[in-house]
């Protein structure tokens, strides 16, 4: 069975990068029938938040990505991480290092020197116990093997290799009897049956460690994908400018997750040339094998072209108008009534063209919803001039009469009203506009009618005539 997992460390927003990572594990998961599993590696005290564990659960329910099972912390694990180190102190797979600061010092200037990177010579690897120095806190080493070479058969990156003489003996337990970060991924990986570590490609090095310690204990190598990292649309490493914002930010500027997913999952993973994929396919087709070797670009326009799309021609108008709802409710400050609601639905077809975003969506409706009486743009209450708003007074005596608030009858009365008062049907339709929205434009009058329903349209005009 295939068991993926997302393992963010909480100290921060969940990012572009974070989402599409957790986004594939999901999928791969999703298309092997397997579990995909939410780890929380907050075994960084100092820089672990609640905040950011609740910011990663936000996002991820907002994505929709569900995890299985209960969410593992790392750092409750680490009894069990730290006796899997004192395993390997028995088995002689690790030792205990009482190298001070000022040697370690001595090996990083020697390093620096010679212009390589620090590599631990390993000198406690066979000293005996009796040497060790009174009152030192030791930390706990990795005997790694120092021949041969470690191959990871990534299904990304290819075969990798890096000799083992490359590697020096990691720690596993600090002076202070805490896991490392290198130690407790192996272990909970393991433990949580992790099948397939899907993860970006700045874990590769860990990657090499991480094979060795897992040989060590004797335990089977995961599946490995190193995910290129997300670029900005220069090329440069993403950063808050390009896009490298947290996934609220993307929901607070009004995009769908349908189309967000859906361009994450493009960031760097193809199917042909498809470029609108929905959920369901993408779990019928993603695999480790379509996802780029090179660096994707993130791409403002490619995103908000897609959430066009999904706005006019995916999400259908009760999912247009559900997802605005929140947005309209908190602008007008009140909840809206099931009729409102209806309404809303019925107004989608006219206005989800023009909008590039929900925000934009809702803020093109907000005027069905206003208060009167309304509060006019500065062009609609130049058209509200006092031969218009006597033409309105006599208008809304013909309105008053229609008894069917349907479009035949609203077009008739005012057509035939626009002939008896020898008008062009512009000069009744804007004023009219601007008593019914407020503003200078907006969609088909009669549709503004229907939608506003009698008792509504009569009462905002007459807030003008008076
Ligand atoms: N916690 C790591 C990170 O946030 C991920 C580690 C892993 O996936 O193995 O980058």
């Amino acid at each position: 069975k295939v068991v993926t997992r997302f393992a963010p460390s909480p100290t921060g927003f969940l990012h572009i990068g974070g989402a599409r990572t957790a986004l594939f594990n999901w999928l791969f998961a999703k298309h092997h029938g397997g579990e995909f599993l939410l780890r929380i590696e907050d075994t960084d005290r100092k820089r672990s938040t609640d905040e950011a564990v609740a910011a990663i659960y936000d996002g991820m329910s907002w994505l929709g990505l569900d995890h299985d099972g209960e969410v593992v912390h790392q750092y409750a694990r680490r009894d069990r991480h730290v006796e899997v180190a004192e395993q390997l102190l028995a088995e002689g797979k690790a030792y205990y290092c009482y190298c001070s600061q000022e040697e370690l010092q001595e090996m990083r200037d020697k390093a620096r020197a010679e212009g390589r990177p620090l590599k631990y010579d390993g000198r406690w690897r066979d000293r005996p116990a009796s040497d060790a120095p009174e009152g030192v806190a030791p930390v706990v080493r990795f005997k790694a093997p120092q021949e041969g070479e470690q191959v990871i058969d990534d299904h990304v990156q290819g075969k990798v290799t890096v000799a083992n003489e490359q590697l020096d003996d990691m720690i596993l337990l600090r002076a202070d009897g805490s896991p490392t970060y290198m130690l407790s991924v192996v272990v909970d990986d393991h433990d949580m049956g992790v099948t397939h570590v899907i993860r970006g490609d700045d874990h590769l090095t860990n990657a090499f460690r991480q094979a060795q310690l897992i040989k060590a204990i004797g335990w089977d190598l995961p599946e490995y994908a190193h995910i290129p990292l997300i670029h900005g649309s220069d090329g440069a490493k993403l950063s808050k400018r390009h896009g490298a914002l947290g996934v609220d930010a993307y929901r607070d500027m009004g995009y769908l997750t349908s189309a967000l997913k859906n361009y994450l999952l493009r960031l760097g993973w193809a199917h042909g040339d498809d470029e609108i994929i929905s959920e369901e396919q993408a779990i019928e087709w993603f695999s480790l094998e379509g996802i780029g070797k090179s660096p994707a670009r993130f791409d403002f326009a490619k995103l908000e072209n897609l959430n066009g799309h999904y706005m006019r021609e995916v999400e259908s108008n009760d999912s247009l108008a559900a997802h605005i709802r929140g947005r309209v409710e908190n602008a007008i400050e009140r909840p809206l009534t099931d009729d409102e609601m209806a309404m809303l639905v019925a107004t989608m077809d006219e206005f989800k063209p023009r909008a590039k975003n929900l925000n934009e969506l809702a803020e093109s409706t907000l005027f069905l919803f206003a208060k009167r009486p309304l509060s006019l743009v500065p062009k609609a209450e130049k058209l509200l001039t006092d031969d218009a708003r006597a033409m309105l007074d006599k208008l809304v005596v013909q309105l008053e009469a229609i008894d069917n608030w349907e479009l035949e009858a609203l077009e008739e009365e005012i057509q035939s009203f626009a002939q008896v008062q020898d008008l062009k049907l512009g000069k009744i339709a804007q004023p009219l506009r601007a008593a019914l929205t407020g503003s200078n434009m907006s969609p088909g009058i009669y549709d503004v009618l229907i939608w506003l329903g009698k008792d509504e349209s009569l009462a905002r005009i007459r807030d003008q005539v008076a």
